[in-house]
């Protein structure tokens, strides 16, 4: 028996930081190679990007179906940010959990903090991701393309209000290489997953191998 087959409860790993720093790509990157996690799909009212397919990206939704998500309770987490409503919904995360899936979030600082103080914190595992200067942060941001100047201008000024934030964090990464700093999420995942074993199982396990020695010997 292998470490992979004694069982352990799903990760929910949180990857934030301002946009730009190469958070999507980590993420992205994250679920190709490891097949157990699957990304929580938020619900925004933000309007959709050309290059974003609804359903995939976010579940692009209006003010009324956030508010009803809202406060019905549907919603794990929500925040405002850049002036748009983003939300976690509760039933795909269960969902995930249930089926021992490890889940990816890519949300905010304030979004994190609420699951940070919420039952599920045990399970909350967080990285925040740092760009590696200001000048490359505008630049990555230019090279989008996806964002008007003044959108971008105005992600910069959130940057710098999101980015002190990253004290509340278990781990940080300086993404100053794309290579390296998916190999550092890599492991974070790996070792968060290593410390998850139930130990009911570990237990049995133990069991049989100590009733195996004693008939070696
Ligand atoms: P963007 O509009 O660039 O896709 O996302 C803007 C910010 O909203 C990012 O920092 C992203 O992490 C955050 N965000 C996306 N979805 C959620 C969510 O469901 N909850 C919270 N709290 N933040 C989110």
């Amino acid at each position: 028996m292998s470490n992979a087959e004694i069982d352990r409860r799903g990760i929910m790993l949180v990857v934030s930081s301002p946009s730009g720093a190469g958070k999507t790509t980590l993420t992205r990157n994250l679920l190709e190679k490891e097949e157990d996690v699957v990304l929580s799909i938020s619900v925004t009212t933000r309007p959709r990007r050309p290059s974003e397919i609804d359903g995939v990206h976010y579940q692009f939704i209006d003010q009324r179906k956030f508010d009803r998500m809202r406060d019905a309770g549907d919603l794990l987490e929500w925040a405002t940010v850049h002036g748009n409503c983003y939300g976690t919904p509760k039933e795909p995360v269960d969902a995930a959990l249930a089926a021992g899936k490890d889940v990816l979030f890519d949300i905010d600082w304030q979004g994190t903090q609420q699951l940070k103080s919420s039952a599920l914190a045990p399970d909350v595992v967080t990285v925040f991701v740092l760009p590696p200067s200001a000048a490359e942060l505008k630049a990555r941001l230019e090279r989008r393309a996806e964002d008007p100047p003044d959108v971008i201008i105005r992600r910069l000024r959130n940057a710098a209000e999101e980015i002190p934030h990253w004290t509340e964090y278990d781990y940080v990464l300086v993404n100053r290489d794309l290579e390296k700093s998916f190999l550092r999420l890599r492991s974070i995942l790996q070792s968060e997953r290593l410390k998850r074993v139930q130990p009911e199982d570990v237990q049995a396990f133990v069991d049989g191998l100590l009733a195996d020695l004693q008939s070696v010997t």
